[in-house]
């Protein structure tokens, strides 16, 4: 399966997207996730986008584009993928198609995790995430069992914070998300592809409904789609 994830910053898109991997056996790429590392690693490319990503605002699409269609063509791809981050404009989502439809390949699903502003910033400004293994936490929403301590690793004293998840740079990230991400679900919607997902519910929920969703697609059914209709932005 080739399914997107998208949904503006703090919906949910990393803690569903580790969970879908899991369960259907395929790579979570994250392109935030990808460009975070390029910056600690601190090679040329880290050096020019370090500021942009700080900023909110987006990479260019043709680096990006490139990053992407070079790590799709990689092994551990070939049996689908899960996309959490990308496409994020429509040149990214043509990019993406362009790049499919030369391998011969298909998007299954677009799932789209809807959340309002207010909800999106209080997540945000909880957000902390495990630097050994990338688990995700909240400081009132997924408190670590132990405190100090990660549930799924085990790793003690190793929490991180964004230096993008301040209040400031929040507002620039909505404003991005509904200036440039928001007409891909439009996008989708026309080619049939897209599935809202009510992503203002507990996790283990908006879990759920994710899985029945790509679970009709994986039996090979075709899943219903409210195709036509304006998508909620
Ligand atoms: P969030 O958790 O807020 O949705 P991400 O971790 O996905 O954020 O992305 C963090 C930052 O990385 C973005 O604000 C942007 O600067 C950059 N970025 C991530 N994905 C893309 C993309 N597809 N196109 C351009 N920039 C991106
Ligand atoms: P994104 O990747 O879309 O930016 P994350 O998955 O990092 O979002 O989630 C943002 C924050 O909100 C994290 O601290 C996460 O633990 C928390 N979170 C994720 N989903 C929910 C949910 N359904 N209800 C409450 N908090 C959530
Ligand atoms: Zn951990």
């Amino acid at each position: 399966m080739i399914i997107v994830l998208v949904g503006p910053p703090g919906a949910g898109k990393g803690t569903q997207a580790r969970r879908i991997a899991d369960k259907y056996g395929i790579p979570q790429l994250s392109t935030g996730d990808m460009f975070r590392e390029k910056i600690a690693s601190g090679d040329e490319l880290g050096k020019k986008i370090k500021d942009i990503v700080e900023s909110g605002n987006l990479v260019p699409s043709e680096i990006t584009i490139q990053m992407i269609v070079e790590r799709i063509k990689e092994p551990d791809c070939a049996n689908g993928f899960l996309l959490d981050g990308f496409p994020r404009n429509v040149e990214q989502a043509e990019g993406l198609e362009k790049a499919l439809s030369e391998a011969g390949k298909n998007l299954d699903a677009v799932v789209q995790l809807d959340v309002n502003d207010d909800e999106l910033v209080e997540r945000i400004s909880g957000r902390f995430t495990c630097a050994c293994c990338d688990e995700g936490y909240h400081d009132k929403f997924k408190k670590p069992a132990v405190e100090d301590t990660c549930d799924a690793c085990g790793a003690e004293g190793q929490f991180k914070r964004r230096a993008d998840d301040t209040p400031e740079k929040v507002k620039v990230r909505l404003d991005v998300y509904h200036d440039q991400t928001a007409p891909i679900l439009a996008y989708y919607q026309s080619r049939n592809l897209l599935d809202q997902v009510d992503g203002m519910q507990d996790m283990d929920k908006v879990s759920e409904d994710i899985s029945a969703v790509l679970d009709t697609i994986a039996a090979g059914d075709a899943p219903k789609r409210k195709n036509g209709s304006n998508p909620k932005i």
